[in-house]
């Protein structure tokens, strides 16, 4: 069944309001027709089924509410990924795949090492992520939109997670025997329902100053084993390891 995730002011009591890219796409992209039943989610939680009404001339479509439950697909692990900003391909299939994994948020980052050193997204780049989140979003079956966050400094994104998270964790290949596994990590100050932040290099990896500056900001160094990933099979192996860890608590 096609879902779609819908901004609250369209969804009525009875109703909702289809805004126009959707209607677009509900009817000559996907080809529904006048009875059909779509899911309709509101990011906070909801899902309606809804029967599509007629399309006007005009580009407008509405549908007519039969039920609303709610969506008990998200986990009550909240990670923020924060990630080493690098190529368009390589982000996207970060935000895809972290999306369909569990990611709540996603946190790019620029530092001494990363591809990019730019913190200005620009518009276009910033819909176009956004997209692929809620389309990733419907696909999975998520009850809520993961976050995309404006990049900031590495720097700042510690100060942050230092200030906000209730556990922070930073991934680092040179952390070796030394470095604790994630599994002591996370079952020693892990939890449900609280916030984890989960840190990534960029393709050339954490610098040992910024390695220090995490810790002393608070964060764990972890190991994620012996092999060296590439940072966006780091970025999907991370987020999906702490998950299964803290879910089996
Ligand atoms: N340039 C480095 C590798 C960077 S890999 C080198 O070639 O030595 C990119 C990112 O993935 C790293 O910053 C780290 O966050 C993560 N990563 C990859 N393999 C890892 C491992 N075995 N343990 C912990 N983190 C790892």
């Amino acid at each position: 069944m096609n879902r779609f995730f819908l901004p609250i002011q369209f969804i009525q009591e009875k109703q909702v309001l289809f805004p126009p890219d959707l209607t677009h796409q509900i009817l000559n992209v996907l080809r529904l027709n006048v009875g059909d039943l779509v899911q309709v989610l509101d990011n906070q939680g909801n899902v309606f089924d809804v029967v599509l009404g007629e399309g006007s001339k005009d580009g407008k479509l509405t549908g007519w509410i039969q039920t609303r439950k709610r969506e008990d697909s998200e986990s009550q692990v909240n990670i923020t990924l924060f990630f080493g900003l690098t190529s368009r391909e390589k982000v996207e299939w970060i935000l895809q795949k972290g999306t369909e994994i569990g990611v709540s948020s996603f946190q790019p980052f620029i530092s001494a090492r990363s591809l990019v050193q730019s913190t200005k997204l620009g518009d276009q780049k910033t819909l176009r992520w956004k997209r692929i989140i809620r389309e990733a979003a419907e696909q999975s079956r998520r009850g809520l939109l993961p976050e995309l966050c404006p990049p900031l400094t590495l720097q700042a994104c510690l100060t942050k997670a230092g200030k906000e998270y209730d556990l922070c964790l930073l991934a680092w290949e040179e952390a070796g025997s030394e470095g604790m596994d994630i599994r002591c990590a996370v079952s020693d100050k892990g939890k449900l329902n609280e916030h984890t932040a989960l840190f990534v290099g960029p393709e050339g990896g954490f610098t040992g100053e910024e390695v220090t500056l995490a810790e002393s900001c608070g964060c764990q160094v972890v190991s994620l084993g012996r092999r060296i990933l590439r940072m966006e099979t780091a970025a999907i192996l991370f987020p999906a390891l702490v998950l299964y860890e803290l879910q089996r608590v």
